[in-house]
């Protein structure tokens, strides 16, 4: 079942409402395996509704449209839908009822708008609002389904999970999608897009679908069948391969973090972790320990953004100071040494970078980073590359961290 989304609403062409609607709505399609085909954002006037419903797709089957129902003069969709289909709106008394009710049990004064909201189309069917005055519509007409639903996050959401969707399962005989989601973090879109394109390609052969879902440092792979829970198998095969394909950053599934893996990874290890932090200022440690239990595993950190602390704090040489500078291969190792024993810890990750905007030279330009972890065993270091925007330097150099780390736990 394809359908399109019509958002009114010129607070959401100005960017000062963002389409959450949409977003929702595109999501609970998807579980029910409806196929959002387009979404259309588009200002309060008559003119723009009704271009929008004269460019419908004739694949189109149901048309979902939020917004601009309200009792405010300003709202017309009804108006306009009405024109569309040719007929005129009518008091509907049980709705006017359910308003009279709303105001009398809030103590509130009704006023002539709110009667208007009464009056509704008499060619559609009422979809039920048990929390606001604007009734959802539900049309059928021109061999297509169209569903007018206020713009009120909560009322949208509402109607929806009452009424919409129990009718449009009923209506297609849908079958729910299955998918499943790998995370990986540290390789950008385009370069993963590269390394799995043979594996892309099967997807695809497979009548699957892949989808991309990228945020800064971290892109997700979702695979999609629209057979539903049949194809869990394959899918679970694909994901194995993956992770033979990309163990580096492949990280976990669903709604995972990278902070719960690395938590899980220590407490069954029974490690205990600290940092000693420079470029990152503790934003490392916060992110350790924002999930509740980390006091099993997380003991405290040493933040050192200053040469003289780097040396009284976590034992680093002056000399090595003296020598490589602060941000270099030799400094963030002594700093994971030397924090590793002076918080007692078994594990202890070190950051030192250029963060910038400011401050890069030719040997060292902004965004370089460099990261080490000290282990029973071994200290391992790893240089970064990263780009001129500061922000989002430190949250690279935080999730490649904890990535690190847990791809050294995983693979020792
Ligand atoms: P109301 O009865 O409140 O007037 P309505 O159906 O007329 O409801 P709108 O006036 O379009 O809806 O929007 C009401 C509220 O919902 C506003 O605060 C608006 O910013 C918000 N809203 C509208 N559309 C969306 C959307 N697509 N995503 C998120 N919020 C939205
Ligand atoms: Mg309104």
């Amino acid at each position: 079942m394809n359908i399109e989304l019509l958002s009114i609403g010129d607070e959401l062409l100005i960017g000062q409402t963002i389409n959450t609607n949409a977003a929702w709505i595109g999501q609970e399609m998807s579980l029910i395996g409806a196929r959002i085909v387009r979404t259309t954002v588009i200002s309060d006037t008559t003119e723009a509704i009704q271009s929008s419903l004269d460019s419908i797709d004739s694949n189109t089957d149901c048309i979902i449209i939020t917004g601009g129902l309200g009792p405010t003069k300003d709202d017309i969709t009804k108006h306009t839908l009405c024109s569309y289909f040719n007929t005129r709106l009518e008091v509907h008394l049980p709705t006017l009822k359910k308003i009279e009710d709303y105001f009398f049990k809030r103590n509130r004064p009704m006023l002539e708008a709110n009667i208007q909201q009464a009056e509704l189309p008499l060619n559609c069917e009422i979809l039920n609002n048990n929390y606001g005055t604007a009734a959802g519509m539900w049309f059928e007409e021109k061999g297509k389904i169209f569903i007018s639903l206020p713009g009120v996050p909560y009322e949208m959401k509402g109607i929806m999970l009452e009424e919409v969707i129990p009718r449009l399962k009923e209506k297609f005989s849908l079958k729910s999608i299955y998918h499943k989601t790998a995370l990986t973090q540290g390789i950008g879109e385009s370069f993963l897009a590269e390394i799995i394109y043979n594996w892309e390609n099967s997807i695809r052969s497979n009548n699957l679908g892949l989808a991309y879902l990228p945020s800064p440092g971290l892109v997700k792979l979702r695979i999609t069948s629209y057979r539903g829970e049949e194809d869990k198998k394959i899918i679970d095969a694909y994901f194995d391969e993956l992770k033979n394909l990309i163990p580096e950053a492949l990280y976990g599934f669903e709604n995972e973090s990278l902070t719960q893996v690395i938590g899980e990874m220590l407490r069954t290890r029974k490690m205990t972790i600290g940092t000693v932090e420079s470029c990152t200022s503790g934003l490392l440690a916060s992110q350790i320990c924002s999930i509740s239990g980390a006091s099993d595993y997380f003991m405290g950190s040493l933040l050192t953004y200053s040469n003289s602390l780097k040396i009284s704090l976590a034992d680093v040489s002056p000399e090595t100071l003296e020598k490589f500078g602060a941000v270099s291969e030799e400094v963030v190792k002594e700093m994971a040494i030397g924090g590793r024993k002076k918080l007692g810890v078994d594990c202890c990750i070190s950051t030192s970078g250029i963060a910038g905007p400011n401050g890069g030279s030719i040997e060292k330009p902004v965004g370089l980073v460099w990261i080490a972890i000290a282990l029973p065993t071994k200290t391992i270091v790893k240089k970064f590359q990263f780009g001129d925007n500061r922000e989002r330097t430190v949250q690279m150099t935080v999730s490649s961290a904890l990535n690190y780390l847990r791809y050294e736990l995983e693979t020792t």
